[in-house]
């Protein structure tokens, strides 16, 4: 491959979002050469790329913030429950700011093609601007919601009107008064911006092909006295966080759904709800495992539904049957339902007729109905966990390919590395909790881990990691069989890609819970990274499968720490 003097670094962080800008903090203590390669003009992210009308997080504003330096807890102030995008976006830029990050960060640059350079033992980065960089160790950062899916409807190109991608906005305002808009989709993203965009445009079309549940967010304005109380003993609020399930803090559950008594299930189920949010996916320990426990908040959702919309077609409508409550992403909604009772919405089924194609004025069925509209929104989707990964073409030694090697489906170590991939690091990659957590959390637990590892390489005089394939096809099937356990896998969801069409059905987050997955990398650690091959750079010839020349003492430690550790019900998400 082509390479033209290539800046060399220590190590190369692809992303400055969340996980890339703690990443970079964090290795700036070990006195490393370190940059950022960053796609967007700025730090952020998906709150810099998400920008639509009602974008907010859906993890309580204390709970999705950094936890690692306890004066930037305590001087940042949040105004909501849940914070909205610009809020948030304000804050990475305060992050930036404050540890004078933007130094280390090149933006404006992305990342097309990686390669492992044995001889010299480090990875070789190509970008769209023609710069190639050097890096010792390649830290992808690249987030699980970085690649928007817009289908391939035909006739968009002619389409006369504006039309926009709720994952990629515009960063001037979008005016939608006095037109009528079409939106297309009805998961998170849509969820948030349907009520939005209805008390602007003159009048809103949601085509759905799949109802979503969603929760009510009761979001409000944060009680001074609530963050006071939080903020005094905030080391124990984050670390409560740290060792639970799902990332954040919420109340246990109170056993198995069947097994307590009948009132006992009706007023949790009922306070959960009105708590809002996430916390009533862990209401019992087997809302995730259990179909009849699952169908009484499947029926409690329907009856949410039936009292917040007047016409009761549209109701029946906007109530999923296809999947068990939860099992794709839960929607935490803010007066999403009661939208539909507005005379400027319409919502137009189109589970048996799919959209056809668009027209220079609208869009028209499979059936032959025809819409027009004047803009039309994309809610449509990600190619998630996987996609941002794939989008580059990433080889390793002997120069297989990643999109080879994932041609069945993601094959990760512990979602932080993969075997024939040394010295790359994946934050909340594939196979990692991840989604099915406070991302916060996530992304805190893996920096920590990465620069761990390399402060204990570099204090053994060590430089070279590499995940086995041993021990890669252990926790690629543990994956697998934690998530059938589960409910999950029944849903035709992103966690499974069945959004994009011709992807592996796998399911792709780790379910196991937060806590047994954060012991488990923390067994690895403690036990000196003997489930890798670990060693030194050399140029050497290699063998067929893996690397050679390593220290590697296999064990399955984790699988010990796993089979004592919680059990794997009450799997929250955020
Ligand atoms: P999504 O959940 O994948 O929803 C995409 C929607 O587009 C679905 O309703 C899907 O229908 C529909 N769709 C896709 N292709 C279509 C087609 N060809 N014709 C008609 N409809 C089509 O995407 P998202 O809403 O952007 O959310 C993705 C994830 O981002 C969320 O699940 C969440 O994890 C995250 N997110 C978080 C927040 C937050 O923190 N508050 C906000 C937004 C997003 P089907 O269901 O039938 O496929």
């Amino acid at each position: 491959m082509s390479e033209q003097s290539p800046a060399s670094h220590d190590v190369v962080i692809v992303g400055a979002g969340f996980s890339g800008m703690y990443m970079l903090y964090s290795l700036r203590r070990l006195e490393l050469r370190v940059v950022v390669l960053e796609m967007a003009e700025d730090v952020g992210g998906t709150w810099y790329w998400n920008r639509y009308p009602g974008a907010r997080c859906d993890v309580e504003s204390m709970e999705y913030s950094y936890s690692f330096d306890e004066d930037l807890q305590q001087e940042w102030e949040w105004t909501e429950r849940y914070s909205a995008q610009p809020e948030i976006l304000e804050y990475a830029a305060h992050v930036a700011d404050r540890f004078d990050l933007r130094r280390d960060i090149r933006f404006g640059i992305r990342v097309t093609r990686a390669w492992w350079d044995e001889d010299s033992g480090g990875w070789v980065l190509e970008t769209d601007t023609g710069e190639v960089f050097r890096g010792h160790y390649c830290i992808m950062a690249l987030g699980c919601l970085s690649v928007p899916r817009r289908p391939d409807f035909p006739g968009l190109d002619f389409f006369r009107g504006p039309w926009y991608h709720t994952g990629l906005w515009p960063h001037e305002p979008v005016d939608f008064r006095g037109l009528d808009v079409g939106i297309i989709g009805t998961g998170s993203s849509a969820i948030q911006s349907i009520p939005q965009i209805a008390g602007e445009a003159r009048h809103l079309t949601v085509f759905q092909r799949t109802p979503n549940f969603a929760v009510p967010a009761w979001n409000r304005p944060l009680d001074a006295d609530e963050v006071r109380k939080i903020k005094k003993n905030y080391a124990a609020f984050r670390e409560g966080a740290r060792w639970s399930h799902s990332g954040y803090n919420c109340d246990d559950a109170v056993g198995p759904g069947l097994e307590v008594s009948d009132n006992l299930r009706k007023s949790e189920m009922e306070r959960r709800w009105q708590i809002g949010g996430f916390t009533v996916l862990s209401t019992f320990d087997d809302v995730n495992t259990s179909m009849e426990v699952n169908k009484l908040f499947v029926d409690f959702a329907h009856d949410n539904i039936r009292s917040r919309v007047d016409d009761p077609e549209t109701a029946r409508l906007l109530s999923p049957t296809d999947h068990p409550f939860g099992t794709k992403r839960l929607c935490v909604d803010i007066d999403y339902f009661e939208t539909y009772n507005r005379k400027n919405v319409t919502l137009i089924d189109i589970s048996d007729d799919p959209i056809s194609h668009i027209t220079p004025t609208g869009l028209v069925t499979e059936g032959g109905r025809a819409f027009d509209v004047d803009t039309l929104v994309f809610a449509t989707g990600f190619d998630a966990m996987t996609g941002p990964l794939l989008g580059i073409d990433i080889r390793g030694v002997e120069d297989v390919s990643l999109r080879d090697s994932w041609e069945a489906g993601p094959r990760t170590y512990l979602g932080l590395t993969m075997a024939g991939f040394p010295n790359m690091f994946t934050i909340t990659g594939p196979q990692s909790p991840s989604v099915l957590t406070n991302m916060m959390s996530a992304i805190e637990q893996h920096v920590e881990w990465v620069t761990d590892c390399l402060v204990w390489l570099q204090r053994h005089d060590l430089d070279r990691i590499e995940a086995t394939e041993d021990e890669q096809d252990a926790w690629v099937e543990h994956t697998i069989a934690v998530g059938d356990e589960t409910l999950y896998p029944l849903a035709n969801s992103w966690y499974v890609g069945a959004n994009i069409p011709g992807k592996p059905r796998v399911f792709t987050p780790y379910v196991g819970g937060f806590d047994s997955y954060r012991r488990i990398c923390d067994r690895v650690a403690g036990d000196g990274y003997r489930t890798f091959d670990v060693g030194r750079v050399e140029p050497r010839p290699r063998g067929k499968g893996g690397a050679s020349g390593g220290t590697r003492t296999p064990t399955s430690g984790w699988k010990a720490d796993f089979e004592s550790a919680a059990s794997t019900s009450s799997a929250t998400e955020a």
